[in-house]
Order: C-alpha cells, then structure tokens, then sequence
C-alpha cells in the first residue's frame, strides 16, 4: 500500500473501524478537493496528486460515481498508445453552493458549481445611496435564492451557503459592525439571513475582500503564492491578506481593514470617524473629487476619468497620477509589514492600477523597504467582478470539501 498523504494515523490494516472509516472519508475529501481545485483529471493523475495507489482511486471513484459526484469518460484516443487512463470528473448538476454578494448598488445570488463554475445568478440592483435596512437585504436575497432552488437542475443538492458584506463582519456569527457603505451599523445580518433562508447549516457571512482573497488564491491571480494580499477598492477600501496559505482573520474575523490606515494625517474626514485614512486617497470618491467630477454611478464614472486620462485629458490626468501616489505609498506600507509575494488589486482600482502599472511599480518601489519592494509583485485581479462571489462560494463548499459523501447525504 502506498503511503498517503492522509494518513496520519499509522493505523492502516488494524481492525479500527472509526479509523479506517476516517481515512476513507480524508481520502474522498483529498480526490474531490483535486477536482474542484485542478478540473478533470486522469485516474493516473489522481494516483500522482493524491498519492494514493490506483486500486484506491479505483475504489474512490466507485463510491463517488455510486453518489452521482463524479463521472468518468475515456480521453480522446491517441493512435500507438496503451490503454489510456479514464478521465475523472465533477458531475455536473449534482451539489452547490449559494453565493450571495451584497454591494451597494446590487444585491447577487447565484449557483455555483464545484470548481467555480457559476451556473446561475440572480441579482437586484438598487439606488446605492438608498437606505437598504439588514431585515430588507436578508428578505431580497431570500427570495432570490429560492428562485435559485426552484431553477436548479432536480437532481442538484445545496451543500453550503456564504455571503460576502462590504463591511467589519464577525465571523463567528455573521454579526456586521460597520458596513459603511450599505449604512449599516451593528446588524445581525448573519442570523438575520440564516433564519429567512431557514438553512440548516445556516449563511456564513464574511467580509467581501476576505472572501475575494480566498478565491484569487483558489483559482485566480494567486494560485500557488503562498503570502498575497488583495486588495479591494471601490467605494470603500478593504484587504484580505493570506499569510503562509491561510487568511489572517485576527480575533475576531476584523483583519485587513487598510481602508483606515491613517496615511495623510491632514487629510479629510472618514467615515470611521477617523481622520485622513487610505480610503479618503484612493476610493472612488477621491478619484471622481481630484477629477472635479460628481456621480451617483461612481463605477462608470471612474472608467471615464481613466478613459478621459488616457486621451490626455490633464485634471483627469491629474487625478488618476495623484490617486497612484496614494496606492503606492499605502501598498508600500503593506509590503514592508507583510512581506508577500504578490499584491492583487480589484474592483475599481484593477482598472486604475492596470492604467498606470508602470507608475504604480515605481511609487511603490520609492517607498517600500528594498528587500520586500523588490519581492512583491504587482498584478490586477484574474476573476474581475466575480471574485468575491467565487470566494463566498468557496467558503460554501467548505464543509462539503471536508467529508462529501457525508454532505451530500445529509443533505439529501
Ligand atoms: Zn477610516
């Protein structure tokens, strides 16, 4: 028996029921989460990844053929050569995951398949500068994810349920503290949601750049870089940070709040209370202020201020340069306190910084210790606007991820 990377027990061959039934199930969980991280593979592929013997995988692809969560399918034939390996995939259609995003000018629900793949999405869009009370917010993406329930194949089981809030969110039970720009101040928004979509397992609530830095490192610009951070600006500015694969979460689940590092101590109010934050420097408010301009659609009002800067239009110039004089002295202040190996921007400033890449790297390499400077890269985020819709639905998957056998029947 080859040796596996689950087995930690030693035990393997001694009649220990509970033991051996727990490394069926990390063995099952080992090849579901291969497929769901890589996509199809071949039976040989998995023997490599997993480690596992191919009587083994044999055995596991059995049991979760049996279930509907995989299905094998012969690869195409190449001429000369031996048998080939079957090719192991996800079924479609079988489990999912409700990922559910509240920004301030759309409320988003979708499906979202192992591996990524949003197969439906429902979504409300509201005035953003409208008051949206927790209660209201809870009972819209109720509905919209029984909508979701009544379009999923018939066949399909919900294993996991995330909501990604733009805001202080505790972990522990999805309580929001401040929400800034949804003009919510201590909701409990996580019971709030759980009770309305009566989910056994209940809606974990996260902050959205949190969740947006789990799926970059799942399966965007991060994959495969132990230490990045992402960082998130649009109306309001947050990070998720991962630190040696893991995000730092703090006590309580409020890491990464950079918006409010105090970065020009003259400088404007906040809504924190505080006084001259990041987010008053390089949030779309500030770019639209430098630029002269007002908007209640702030979005495509900062595409045109960099769409206006790039035709050489000189205050939108202006602005866009002054706005990446801030994002390189805050980023720089992030590199030289976490020294990570790469830094991804999205929302709104993947567009700034894909602007003025070249501008950005300079601003920060004049600010940044050498040592970390010279080490970070600087990208723009890989999943665009789905990010932290794919990060809430990994979130979701989590459980199923960890025993999904067991998931899926309790479920079903
Ligand atoms: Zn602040």
């Amino acid at each position: 028996l080859a040796p596996t990377p689950t087995d930690k027990s030693g035990t393997v061959g001694r009649a220990r029921p509970a033991v051996t039934e727990d490394l069926r199930r990390n063995n099952l969980a080992s090849l579901v989460r291969h497929l769901h991280l890589s996509g199809p593979l071949s039976r040989s592929n998995l023997t490599v990844r997993t480690g596992l013997n191919r009587s083994t995988i044999g055995d596991l692809v059995g049991e979760l053929s049996a279930v509907g969560l995989v299905q094998e399918t012969a690869p195409p034939s190449r001429a000369g050569a031996g048998r080939p390996s079957l090719v192991v995939s996800l079924g479609p259609g079988r489990v999912w995951a409700l990922s559910i995003e509240l920004a301030p000018e759309t409320l988003v629900a979708a499906r979202v398949a192992p591996g990524g793949r949003i197969e439906d999405r429902l979504a409300f869009q509201r005035d953003w500068q409208a008051h949206l009370a927790p209660e209201m917010a809870a009972s819209v993406i109720a509905d919209l994810a029984r909508e979701l329930i009544a379009r999923a194949p018939r066949n399909a089981r919900l294993v996991g349920a995330a909501a990604a809030v733009p805001g202080i969110v505790r972990r522990e039970d999805g309580f929001v503290h401040l929400a800034p720009n949804l003009l919510w101040r201590e909701a409990p928004f996580g019971s709030l949601l759980s009770g309305h979509l009566s989910s056994p397992h209940g809606v974990v609530v996260a902050n959205e750049a949190d969740l947006a830095a789990l799926a970059e490192s799942t399966r965007g610009a991060a994959v495969g870089c132990p230490n990045s951070i992402y960082i998130s600006g649009n109306t309001g500015v947050g990070a998720g940070i991962i630190v040696q694969g893991s995000l730092l979460a703090g006590r309580s689940g409020y890491a990464g709040e950079v918006g409010h590092m105090k970065v020009n101590p003259g400088g404007r109010r906040c809504h924190c209370g505080g006084r001259g934050c990041w987010e008053t420097e390089i949030g779309a408010a500030a770019i639209l202020r430098r630029a002269g301009r007002k908007s209640k659609d702030l979005r495509p009002a900062v595409l045109q201020v960099l769409e206006d800067a790039g035709g050489g239009d000189a205050a939108a110039s202006k602005a866009v340069r002054e706005t990446v004089q801030w994002i390189g002295r805050g980023t720089a202040d992030l590199i030289n306190i976490f020294n990570p190996d790469l830094v991804v921007f999205g929302g709104n400033l993947r567009e700034v910084v894909l602007a003025s890449q070249r501008a950005l790297r300079t601003e920060v390499r004049r600010h940044a210790l050498p040592q970390a400077g010279a080490e970070a890269n600087i990208v723009v985020s890989a999943l665009g606007p789905d990010a932290a819709l794919l990060g809430a639905a990994e979130l979701g998957f989590s459980r199923f991820l960890a025993d999904p056998v067991g998931v899926l029947a309790a479920a079903g």
